[in-house]
């Protein structure tokens, strides 16, 4: 049989990137750059005052104290979004808000904090005591401190988040370049199931597989489209499985395993092309992969759980890949069971676990990892509870209390690598 890593190469080495597409600014976050963004302005694009206060020559305040403050004509009164045209002269200062242009002739801020006014309440026409000296430069935010014209300040193959949304529209993006998100069809197959809306009747159930896994396609960044349930026949499999070219990916669930009825494998095989069918894993060893009309095609088995962890090992990394992804993983820690376990020795493993932070030696952050539930492949109840998969290797048969595991975290994105 397959095993897991060789089954995701054989996944991954197929997948292609997506083409680039230009999306609103805010749709980009959480893709991955397309393009360069370089920036035609200096940000902060002029001098201006980071604090409320008194724009001042700052030799003008030397000695300035508590004791003998300086006393200063206020020329100007300047509000952020506004210019001074003053130009300051010896003795004089302008009362200036945070954000407000520098005006000409003045080389320091002193913040209000340390000034009192005097003559007209230390507005313009008035004068200001300054109780402290100034420093040249001081509060000023120098124009380009930020960023420097013409500078690349987000490169492609990067990922958008919020700080380089706020960067692109402080550049003047209203549209950027990002890799195209993957539309993911999902079929789901088998005659029990009906739609969630409805009374299974007897033999019947919901088909939630269709759902969670669209979930996870969302969760993925990728666009679900629910195509709706195949019978378990041929004809009514194959009809769905060749609309694949209309989406960059397929994914169906059930089907695959052994039973009478489970045809998928045959109409892949039939109208498009298998790569590998069996892989060395718990839960979900059929899990099916080839193309069907060019389109990556995964047949996920049918038990709830073993469908979401087959989207989690294969799917998900497919998307994130499709999306210019570098990082297709979530990020792994070790963990200290805290029960004993047994398995096959001729598969790997990935239980449904709790992980909880421990204080470490020496207080470094280590982790416990329990069972989070039945591990019933058929049982979605503990995948729910579950923040880890607990991956153990294919050739561990009794696992001790007290052994170090590696777990898959579910609750963070992405690795750190
Ligand atoms: P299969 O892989 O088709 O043999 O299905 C394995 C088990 O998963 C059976 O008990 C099915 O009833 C169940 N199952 C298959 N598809 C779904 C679905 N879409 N939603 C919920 N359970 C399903
Ligand atoms: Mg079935």
């Amino acid at each position: 049989m397959l095993t897991v890593e060789d089954a995701r190469s054989k996944v991954l080495d197929r997948i292609p990137r997506l083409q680039p597409e230009r999306v609103e600014l805010l749709e980009s976050l959480g893709c991955v750059l397309a393009q360069d963004v370089v920036s035609d302005i200096d940000v902060a694009p002029f001098d201006n005052s980071a604090m409320d206060g008194y724009a001042v020559r700052y030799a003008d305040t030397q000695g300035a104290s508590e004791e003998s403050p300086v006393v200063l004509r206020v020329v100007d009164h300047i509000a952020a979004g506004s210019v001074s045209i003053a130009v300051l002269r010896d003795g004089e200062a302008a009362r200036i808000m945070t954000g407000a242009p520098v005006p000409a002739g003045a080389d320091a801020v002193i913040m209000v904090e340390v000034t009192e006014g005097l003559e007209n309440g230390g507005s313009t026409g008035g004068t200001v005591a300054i109780k402290r000296a100034a420093k040249l430069g001081d509060h000023i935010r120098r124009a380009g401190e930020d960023v420097r014209v013409g500078e690349t300040v987000l490169r492609e193959g990067e990922v958008v988040n919020a700080a380089s949304v706020g960067l692109m529209a402080a550049l003047g993006f209203a549209q950027v370049e990002v890799y195209r998100r993957p539309v993911v069809a999902i079929v789901s197959t088998g005659d029990e199931l009906v739609g969630i809306t409805e009374t299974p009747g007897p033999g019947k159930i919901r088909n939630s597989n269709s759902y969670s896994l669209a979930a996870q396609v969302l969760a993925a960044g990728g666009i679900p489209r629910i195509l709706g349930i195949a019978s378990d026949n041929e004809a009514s499999t194959r009809a769905l499985l060749t609309r694949a070219s209309e989406f960059d990916l397929l994914v169906t669930t059930g089907g695959v395993s052994m039973g009478d009825f489970d045809v998928v494998r045959n109409v892949l095989e039939e109208i498009g092309k298998m790569e590998f069918w069996k892989v060395a894993m718990r839960p979900g060893a059929p899990q099916t992969y080839g193309t069907i009309d060019g389109t990556p095609f995964f047949g996920l088995p049918g038990n709830p759980t073993s469908t979401m962890v087959g989207f989690e090992l294969f799917v998900r990394p497919a998307i994130r890949k499709m999306r210019g992804f570098a990082d297709l993983d979530r990020p792994r820690v070790v963990a200290t069971l805290t029960e004993p376990l047994k398995k096959k020795s001729d598969r790997r493993y990935f239980l449904r676990g709790m992980l909880s932070r421990v204080a470490g030696p020496e207080s470094a952050v280590a982790y416990d990892v329990r069972l989070s539930g039945r591990q019933s492949s058929a049982m979605l109840t503990a995948m729910h509870r579950a923040n880890c998969l607990i991956s153990l290797p294919d050739d561990w048969s009794e696992v001790a209390a007290g052994t170090v595991v590696e777990c898959i975290r579910l609750d963070v994105e992405e690795g750190t690598a």
